[in-house]
């Protein structure tokens, strides 16, 4: 194709709202530019890669033996009702309603509408397991979109949705599922790693997400290097710590204006590790509350603690005001000694011995607090925090480094929350009726556009693997339109390459060769081929590609075998 035919808005500068390399260069590269807020157009460029990845998803797809749907994109809300997600899903879902005051909402994932296509269409056990997957927009109102297209509002997604009579039929379509997404990233040369995931609001089991590897990651990944675990921070496990045995007598100590754990320690002279940090949420029953204690310098895990028995999910934490009618004391001042409220302690605070806590009374903090001797109230003993690097891993090996990741890819196990709740049935071979389990299988398509640059670029441009390069090669006519000789071997090329299978961009406009250079090395298509008058005399153009520094010089007939693999296609 001809650069002057195709819109390649390219820019010097890089637009004013963009924080990451992806967003940077794919709107500078002409690939895409923004409608609003997390919504993005697609120009010509885009949209070959667009496909590129779409086609490696379904070619993947299929030979995992998953079918190809299509549903819609604007779904009723009486099937949300249904699942009990219509309330649950918050401002994210973007909802609607039509002229006969019908509700509806625009699809942020397909549970609901494919559990009921599912129960409309399979009656038998003969049809099972069935594995069905769509490429389609999708819609979250997200809190805050930004980066592009990594958090858009309005994406591409592939999400598919298996179903099965057993547990073994489910374990087997999961595993082939992990193999599709390893080979998908495998094929488009990406360092990635599989980590074990939090599963979220979209349902309760195990579940992996596929993570690019690139320093803008929004997410955290902990792994082994002496292992081969990894898995999201969200969902890591923490090691329970040997108890400490040392034994000091409790003290009541005045700490004015002390409120946060770094001022507490600060003014106490002692490390944030041995001082315990209390924090007040509600409970799931009205209007209890419950605290979570953790140790110092830890962090709450808010999903890990909103999965804990007697929590209210999602998590909620007590307001001020709240925490002051219930226990008379301010939050800077709060601890598990005398506190009267159940205690959720996490493994490495309920560790300690002899550790620093708030005194329940403003302003004071006591030291040398014991969990057996000091602590009356039902205490219990959880995982509720991240875990931090230097902890063990979970499988016993470690200690746990971090590193960061881009989640293209999730796989859950469902169970049977969407067809017990949409009361799907499917006969088994006794004629027993059977509630059939659930998988569900994401993965970011639009997202991975960006998630690709954000790994393959230099300081130049972008650096597109073979793979899912919007071309594979660029041709740079140098002064074509003065030049009779190149514009002849630059059209044969692109003709000859073309008719061979090769995607050819031709840059034919009237520009100056470092304009066409720099857009060239800006768009990052693999292999870039110059025709230009000073080569021509001596019979040659140069070819080089995009990943590597030096360049070749190869008469036309040799270049087009070069890329062809046929002598047959030499041009003349
Ligand atoms: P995240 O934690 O990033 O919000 P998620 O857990 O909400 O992702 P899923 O519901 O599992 O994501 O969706 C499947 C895939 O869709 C994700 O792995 C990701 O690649 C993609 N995706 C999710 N949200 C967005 C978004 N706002 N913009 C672009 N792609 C997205
Ligand atoms: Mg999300």
């Amino acid at each position: 194709m001809r650069f002057s035919q195709l819109i390649i808005p390219t820019l010097r500068e890089a637009p004013a709202d963009a924080e990451v390399v992806s967003h940077v260069l794919l709107i500078r590269g002409g690939f895409i530019r923004r409608l609003t807020s997390g919504s993005y157009n697609w120009l010509a460029l885009g949209v070959r890669v667009l496909r590129n990845v779409e086609r490696i998803v379904r070619e993947e797809l299929q030979r995992a033996g998953a079918q190809e749907i299509l549903m819609p994109v604007v779904q009723p809300a009486e099937l949300w009702r249904e699942s009990g997600r219509w309330d649950v899903m918050g401002p994210e879902l973007l909802r609607l309603t039509d002229r006969h005051d019908r509700e509806y909402c625009v699809s942020p994932t397909q549970e609901e509408v494919v559990t009921d296509l599912f129960r409309r269409v399979i009656t038998s056990y003969r049809q099972l397991p069935s594995n069905l997957y769509h490429i389609q927009t999708k819609f979250r109102d997200e809190v805050r979109p930004r980066f592009g297209l990594m958090r858009a509002r309005e994406f591409i997604m592939k999400d598919g949705y298996s179903f099965h009579l057993d547990e073994d039929s489910f374990e087997q379509t999961y595993a082939a599922m992990h193999r599709c997404y390893s080979a998908i990233l495998d094929r488009m040369g990406l360092d990635y790693r599989a980590v074990e995931a939090d599963s979220g609001s979209i349902g309760d089991g195990e579940s992996h997400e596929f993570h690019v590897l690139a320093d803008s990651g929004e997410d955290v990944i902990a792994y082994s290097p002496a292992s081969s675990y990894a898995a999201n921070v969200e969902r890591a496990e923490a090691v329970a710590m040997p108890r400490q045995t040392d034994s000091q007598d409790l003290e009541k100590r005045h700490t004015p204006a002390a409120k946060t754990i770094e001022s507490v320690a600060s003014f106490l002279g002692v490390d944030a590790r041995q001082c315990v940090k209390t924090l007040i949420v509600h409970a799931e029953s009205e209007p209890g509350l419950v605290a979570l204690v953790l140790r110092g310098d830890h962090q709450l895990n808010e999903a890990k603690a909103s999965r804990v028995e007697g929590v209210r999910r999602p998590l909620a934490f007590a307001s001020e005001a709240e925490i002051e009618a219930a226990l008379g004391v301010g939050i800077g001042s709060i601890g598990p000694v005398g506190l009267e409220l159940p205690i959720i302690a996490d493994g490495s605070a309920h560790a300690l011995s002899s550790f620093v806590c708030g005194a329940n009374t403003d302003d004071y903090h006591y030291l040398g607090a014991n969990w057996t001797r000091d602590v009356a109230a039902d205490v219990r003993v959880e995982d509720i925090r991240n875990v931090v690097e230097g902890d063990p891993a979970a499988d016993g090996s470690g200690p746990l480094k971090f590193m960061r990741g881009i989640e293209v890819g999730h796989i859950f196990k469902l169970g049977t929350k969407y067809t017990e709740a949409m009361e799907v049935t499917v006969q088994d071979a006794s004629g027993n009726d059977v509630v059939p389990l659930m998988g569900c299988y994401g993965f970011g398509v639009s997202r991975m556009v960006a998630a690709i640059v954000e790994q393959c670029h230099d300081d130049d441009g972008i650096v597109w693997p073979d793979a899912v390069a919007p071309f594979d090669v660029h041709i740079v006519a140098v002064n074509n339109v003065k030049s009779t000789d190149v514009q002849t071997t630059a059209e044969a090329l692109h003709r000859d390459l073309e008719a061979a299978g090769i995607a050819v961009l031709l840059d034919d406009r009237d520009e100056r060769a470092g304009v066409k250079f720099t857009d060239a090395d800006l768009i990052g298509i693999p292999t870039r081929v110059t025709v230009g008058e000073r080569g021509l005399k001596d019979g040659v153009v140069e070819i080089r590609r995009r990943n590597q520094p030096h360049t070749e010089k190869l008469t036309p007939a040799l270049l087009v075998e070069r890329l062809t693999g046929n002598p047959a296609n030499a041009s003349q």
